[in-house]
């Protein structure tokens, strides 16, 4: 059992073929994980009874002759954004340092029914407001590919695990652009589905209107099968879209022929020229498999930082209210009255970039301030999702980078939000149109750096978009 080269595929056959248990393999990809865990910190917290007890169920259901599920066996490390029933979720805070949750997320209930093994809990930025993965209270998580370099974030522990091969299939969120960007920083897929696609029961909430759960993994067709089993309508999330859930997997047939794809021109100022060379190389094999690839415009891409950092900010500082001290784990020693127990808790829980959003939202909110910023910036929106819809009138699917570079040092960024904020000038607007997006990996610089190009198409075409990105990934393969 080779953990770090195992697809979800091989496994449903080494199962089926009874070359390996479900326990065995549970028992090797945890042992692994904690051994290998020190080089990266990607993961927070192991979950071996957890991750035992599911592996058992896929045993029984395959001696009963049973289908044992989907992701049958599949080891998957969890962001710790997203709540798990018994087992720590931190949301990479001090604040919830020892906080336990007393119920799953719909997600990883939809997981494990469908046969997965969730061994950990991967790090991540302070309750999912960062880009370089440095903003966790337990330590920043290093990039396996380059271990003095970032893994980008803020679902950076995700990325790694599945990078470093820890995990075959990990769930990150992406609220601006955390699972698309260090995916691409760590040369995994990551996807963003359409907002509503997967339900956000159990997501720890930091801007609930953008806000999404997806997978992150080593080939499409893994995110592919990840997604079919978590997405759909749920209860428990008013804002989970009805759709028909399709069968992703069974539609990437490799047939691209014809696709009319656009590439943004205001997506190709910033990006270095190496990162720009391989988007260039990309769309080079994206025509050769039959795509027609066009110049588009999105001009309204400018105002999508200023926009986002409004609209996430004010839904942050509203969000993180309950964090108290009453409620959940922590509770500043050093206060004399209930007012100062509140200033203490959060003083001392919150990391700084939590209070930079929480003060930035609290301003945008404040009343006098409220039309000139917060009703302004959903305006912007407005208008960016247009541009979205507008250019899905003559081109089936956006094709760009992910990041304008890639996975920069630890430290070099830290002390400059600005700079920290600009990675996610392609992967925001996404999030802000609420379209379903993704990064592949398109190749390595000249020091090994592993780059991502993004695909985006219409709401709720996920199918395609997989298509798409499985066809370039085959071809990538093809060509060694
Ligand atoms: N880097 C962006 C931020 O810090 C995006 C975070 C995210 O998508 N969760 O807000």
């Amino acid at each position: 059992m080779n953990i770090p080269s195992l697809t979800v595929a091989e496994i449903q056959q080494g199962l089926q073929a009874r070359s390996f248990s479900a326990a065995e393999l549970a028992a090797e990809a945890l042992r692994f994980a904690e051994a290998e865990n020190p080089k990266t910190n990607a993961y927070l917290t192991f979950c071996p009874e957890r991750a035992l007890a599911a592996a058992a169920r896929v045993d029984q259901a395959l001696a009963r002759g049973e289908n044992p599920g989907l992701l049958a066996g599949v080891p998957v490390a969890v962001k710790d954004v997203i709540v798990t029933h018994g087992v720590r979720t931190t949301c990479g805070s001090r604040l919830l340092e020892n906080y336990v949750p007393p119920y799953d997320a719909t997600a990883v209930v939809r997981l494990e029914r469908a046969g997965a093994v969730i061994i950990g809990k991967a790090n991540c930025d302070e309750f999912a407001m960062g880009s370089s993965n440095e903003n966790s209270a337990f330590g920043p998580v290093r990039n396996p590919h380059a271990l003095d370099r970032v893994p980008g974030g803020s679902s950076g522990g995700s990325a790694a695990a599945v990078a470093q091969g820890t995990a075959v299939v990990a769930l990150g969120s992406d609220t601006g652009g955390s699972i698309r960007q260090p995916a691409s920083f760590c040369g995994v897929v990551g996807v963003t589905p359409t907002y509503g696609r997967v339900s956000r029961y159990g997501l720890t909430a930091f801007a609930s209107s953008l806000d999404h759960i997806g997978p992150l993994a080593r080939s499409v067709r893994d995110a592919a099968l990840v997604l079919e089993a978590m997405a759909g309508r749920d209860e428990m999330d008013s804002t989970s879209a009805d759709a028909p859930v399709p069968q992703y997997a069974a539609g990437l047939d490799g047939n691209v022929k014809g696709l009319k794809l656009g590439l943004p021109r205001e997506y190709l100022k910033d990006v270095t020229s190496e990162s720009g060379a391989l988007i260039q190389r990309a769309i080079d094999t994206l025509k050769k498999l039959g795509c027609e690839v066009r110049e588009i415009s999105l001009p309204n891409t400018e105002y999508a930082i200023a926009c986002y950092y409004v609209i996430a900010t004010a839904e942050a500082s509203s969000n993180l209210a309950r964090y108290d001290g009453v409620r959940y784990t922590f509770r500043s020693r050093s206060s004399e009255s209930l007012r100062d127990m509140y200033r203490h808790t959060r003083g001392e829980g919150f990391g700084a970039e939590c209070k930079r959003r929480i003060m930035l939202g609290t301003y945008v909110l404040s009343s006098g301030y409220y039309e000139a910023y917060y009703r302004k910036a959903q305006k912007a929106r407005s208008i960016i999702t247009r541009d979205f819809s507008d250019a899905f009138t003559q081109v089936d699917a956006i094709v760009a980078p992910v990041s304008p570079f890639p996975a920069f040092k630890l430290g070099e960024k830290i002390d400059d939000p600005m700079a920290m904020y600009l990675s996610d000038i392609y992967t925001i607007t996404g999030d802000l149109a609420g379209v379903p997006c993704m990064s592949v990996p398109c190749g390595r610089t000249a020091d090994g750096l592993p780059v991502g190009m993004q695909i985006l198409t219409r709401h709720f075409d996920e199918g395609r978009m997989f298509r798409l990105a499985d066809a370039f990934e085959r071809a990538g393969a093809a060509a060694g």
